[in-house]
């Protein structure tokens, strides 16, 4: 049942949930637009914008883009203006947006399931160097992100992407977003199953797919079958976690409705087992759902976090057998505790065929066209040409011999991509900040990367898993509600009174089997300049204080 403004549900449907109407949801009846971001959506689909870039503004400047299409519709493939370099965070609330616009762009490819082969990694790496000023930065997404595009470039990066099989189609705007995948799928020894053919159909079938490329806003989706639980499964709208069903075997657990920024929610068990064949099916089913009954009145309710938490596990599982499949799920078992609490698997570790993945470490996701080209030749000297990225910011070379194992290692850290990298090169994101994004009130990769550096000085014996998570502004693009220290970006006073870049500190949050938000520390900010030593005080106290066995956030 595709329920559309031209094509509304079934009345049976519009009965059922008639109490909602005034979320502007679809399937209500609901369908003429109640805000501007509709209104757009309505005017025309998003992904119409690519016709008129290649003919027109790609040929005529950056001045000939459409208001509606510059900050709305481009988004659909992969395109937003980036911040005016100079304008300091104080500034980001009390401009207008067009104020903010750079004529530059950042251009978001999509990695679905972190897979690259060492080709796309290289196409990846030249379009950084010859269109993006260099600029290459990994995201906690598994995707790229480029900076400095200009938009009569944009065909061009299109054509060599595409070329190679990478594609920023939907890669942003209120879409089905790149599919997280285990970056170890279908080789890890440990794997329960290799979610990848469902992947692949998924993309087949959702990805560019007019019906679900009006939702109420982005749909973000997981699916792994490690035993790790490497894909952030608590937070994305939907996710498929693999588990073993006593009496059918490998399949998935399915979760929906997680998600951060404001109103942040772990997703929620529907008890529902989808064998592998069915994925796609439930992935169709739950995004219908969501672009028929999500709330479209106000964005910061438009989450599909907001709908599950308002109809809980057992009503969204019913509409969804009831409406979209037709069928009734199977119940199913929980994932089990993983036995480690790193998911990033950074390291050297076995393969179920005997040879060795690769796992290794950049600052803060933070690398360039020239290194990427650089782990290409790595990766092809050393492995068959598999490389993939993680939603940890991290990166892997697969299929290593156990004799080329050393000399990879030495090849990566010589450019300083760290195999055995110390807990705070591990477990420190940071998101875009304010040095590209429109909405950032303070810097954070290059504070990121000050701190790794400070806290490696200062506590080399430290050697606990720890997260720290910097955002640039109240938004959670690098999830600092689930980490052990997160810090929210935002203007705090110094010791004399002036207004510096500064954070506001959470701790104690968690993914996982327990996972959990930190705790905002009540009137605990602490100023750029003073981070270094906020966090060692915090480090050195849990160090002194912790019981055996003790993790930061219990
Ligand atoms: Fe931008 Fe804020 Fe997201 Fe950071 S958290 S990338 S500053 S919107």
């Amino acid at each position: 049942m595709a329920a559309t403004p031209d094509k509304p549900a079934p009345a049976a449907s519009r009965r059922k949930t008639g109490r909602h109407r005034g979320e502007g949801q679809w399937a209500v009846g609901h369908l003429t637009p109640l805000n501007a971001n509709e209104q757009t959506k309505k005017d025309d689909d998003g992904l119409n914008v690519r016709t008129r870039i290649e003919t027109i503004y790609a040929h005529r400047g950056f001045d000939s883009i459409d208001g509606a299409d510059l900050r709305g519709r481009m988004r659909w493939w992969g395109l937003y203006t980036q911040r005016k370099p100079g304008i300091d965070g104080g500034k980001t609330a009390i401009l207008e947006p067009e104020e903010l616009d750079d004529r530059y762009f950042m251009l978001r490819v999509r990695i679905d399931g972190g897979r690259l082969t060492t080709r796309q990694l290289r196409v990846v790496g030249e379009i950084s160097q010859e269109f993006a000023r260099g600029t290459a930065d990994i995201t906690d997404r598994q995707n790229v992100q480029y900076h400095w595009i200009r938009i009569e470039d944009v065909p061009e990066i299109w054509r060599r992407l595409e070329a190679v099989g990478l594609s920023t189609a939907e890669a942003c705007g209120d879409t089905p977003r790149v599919v997280l995948g285990s970056p170890v799928a279908g080789i890890a020894a440990d794997e329960i199953i290799d979610g990848t053919p469902a992947i692949d159909e998924i993309l087949r079938r959702i990805v560019g797919n007019k019906d679900f490329s009006n939702l109420p806003r982005k749909f973000k989706s997981a699916i792994s079958g490690s035993p790790l639980l490497d894909v952030a499964h608590e937070i994305n709208d939907i996710a498929f976690v693999g588990v073993n069903h006593p009496e059918h075997g490998p399949g998935f657990d399915l979760w929906v409705g997680g998600g951060l920024s404001t109103n942040p929610k772990i997703g929620v068990r529907l008890g529902a087992w989808v064998p592998l064949d069915e994925v796609p099916d439930v992935y169709e089913g739950v995004i219908s759902v969501f672009r028929d009954y999500g709330y479209r009145r106000l964005r910061n309710r438009a989450r599909l976090k907001f709908l599950v938490a308002d109809w809980g596990a057992e009503k969204f599982r019913q509409v969804l057998e009831d409406q979209y499949l037709l069928r009734k799920l199977v119940d199913g078992p929980a994932p089990e505790r993983p036995e480690q609490e790193w998911r990033d698997h950074v390291g050297v570790h076995r393969q179920k065929d005997g040879r060795f993945y690769v796992g290794f470490a950049p600052r803060v996701g933070r690398v360039d066209g020239t290194i990427l080209t650089k782990i290409a030749d790595l990766a092809e000297a050393h492995g068959s040409g598999r490389v993939r990225t993680t939603a940890e910011q991290k990166m892997l070379v697969l299929d290593v011999e156990a004799d080329r194992v050393d000399s990879l290692v030495e090849g990566l850290e010589s450019l300083d991509l760290r195999v055995t990298p110390s807990p705070f090169r591990r477990g420190t994101m940071a998101c875009t900040g304010i040095e590209f994004c429109k909405l950032a009130i303070v810097e954070t990769k290059a504070r990121g990367a000050s701190l790794i550096d400070e806290l490696e000085r200062r506590i080399p014996e430290f050697d606990q898993p720890i997260t720290i998570n910097i955002n640039g502004c109240p938004n959670a693009c690098a999830r600092i509600q689930v980490a052990d220290i997160g810090l929210k970006g935002q203007l705090v006073l110094d010791d004399e009174g002036r207004q510096v870049e500064g954070y506001q500190v959470h701790l104690g949050g968690a993914l996982g089997l327990d996972p959990g938000f930190g705790r905002k520390v009540r009137g605990l900010k602490v100023t750029s300049d003073g981070l270094p030593d906020y966090v060692e005080r915090v480090l050195r106290r849990f160090q002194e204080q912790r019981e055996d066995g003790e993790r930061f956030a219990t």
